[in-house]
């Protein structure tokens, strides 16, 4: 769980009265070596923030995080710097985090040195940065290696972005968005790599996006967040072509082309489901008591207006659940019996 204090705006400012952003709420997820687990929701929904807790560039306000059931809550000390190490953190825009004024070769240089990989002589040295090079096929890695960010394509930043993470040596990899900034056309190309070293370094990968036909396409499990929760998961396959959310429903029904792998050029506004007449998210201050989709549930029930759905069990389908009223096997009330007219 994640809560960001904030103050509220100038004029709240002189109460000097806090509040509080409930960035996360009762996350709780479990990566596994050798598969890709997809974290989808609109912009806005706490996936990034659940990405950087996970990296703990954040610190929680309450929770845990365990890598191989080792409580990793204290800060500083080997522990932490070991899992430092295994849980690698990528970013949406490769440009913003690669430093502009060095070349791929001193990224790659400072991330094995960090993590001790560099070998002990120039020699082995270059070997590992031409390996890393291999590995995100940026090859021949002569072509790449004394180049500057802004001499590289969207495409061979984020490469050089993974390979910098994989420097590390690492079993987890949180990729926050890797090809939503880039050219339709190459999309598909680094989503491959993605899964080619998830097979070969059997890696545990959270994929970060807002683009659910991709999540069908790449990953083996997802997940659905909505306004700072998890509200929905399972295999990719079955939460793709049987979302049991209404909210997850509201995302396919409006991805721009649920066939394609990605969307058009212009999927990044199009896959908010608001330009379809769904409403908006709520405030992560002081959200909506309940359901937080109430607002927008075409099936909202009575309960739904104040009490808060834990993960349901979709029936018959095994690891596939739903934090939603409508799979209570005790619910009484009808589905719709308290939407807002629209
Ligand atoms: Fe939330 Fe109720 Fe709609 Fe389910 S039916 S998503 S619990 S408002
Ligand atoms: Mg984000």
């Amino acid at each position: 769980t994640k809560h960001f204090p904030v103050r509220r705006r100038v004029r709240d400012l002189l109460s000097r009265e806090r509040r509080v952003v409930h960035a996360v709420d009762d996350v709780n997820l479990v990566l596994r070596r050798g598969r890709v687990t997809a974290l989808v929701g609109e912009s806005g929904s706490g996936k990034s923030t659940v990405a950087r807790l996970l990296a703990q560039l954040y610190r929680r306000t309450s929770g845990d995080i365990r890598l191989h059931g080792e409580s990793t809550t204290v800060r500083g000390g080997r522990r932490f710097r070991a899992y430092a190490r295994r849980v690698q953190l990528t970013f949406q825009d490769p440009f913003a985090s690669l430093n502009p004024v060095h070349t791929v070769r001193y990224h790659l240089t400072r991330s094995l040195r960090i993590h001790g990989h560099g070998g002990r002589t120039a020699a082995e040295l270059e070997r590992a940065l031409h390996d890393l090079l291999g590995r995100v096929s940026l090859t021949p890695a002569e072509r790449y290696i004394d180049k500057f960010p802004h001499e590289l394509s969207g495409g061979q930043r984020q490469r050089v972005a993974i390979a910098r993470a994989l420097g590390a040596d690492p079993e987890v990899l949180l990729a926050d968005e890797p090809v939503s900034m880039l050219d339709v056309s190459i999309r598909l190309g680094v989503l491959n790599l993605l899964r080619d070293l998830k097979e070969r370094l059997n890696l545990a990968i959270l994929y970060i996006t807002h683009d659910i036909a991709s999540a069908r396409y790449f990953a083996d499990d997802t997940l659905v967040m909505y306004a700072g929760r998890m509200v929905e998961g399972g295999d990719s396959e079955t939460v793709t072509q049987r979302p049991a959310h209404p909210y997850t429903r509201l995302l396919i029904a409006s991805a721009p082309d649920p066939d394609r792998i990605q969307g058009s050029p212009t999927d990044a506004a199009a896959a908010t489901p608001e330009d379809r007449g769904g409403g908006e998210p709520p405030s992560l201050i002081d959200p909506p008591p309940g359901c937080r989709f109430h607002p927008r549930c075409p099936n909202a029930m009575p309960r739904c207006l104040t009490a808060l759905p834990p993960r349901l069990a979709v029936q018959g389908e095994p690891g596939h659940w739903a934090s939603c009223w409508l799979y209570d096997p005790e619910n009484t009330e009808t589905p719709g019996s308290a939407a807002r007219e629209v």
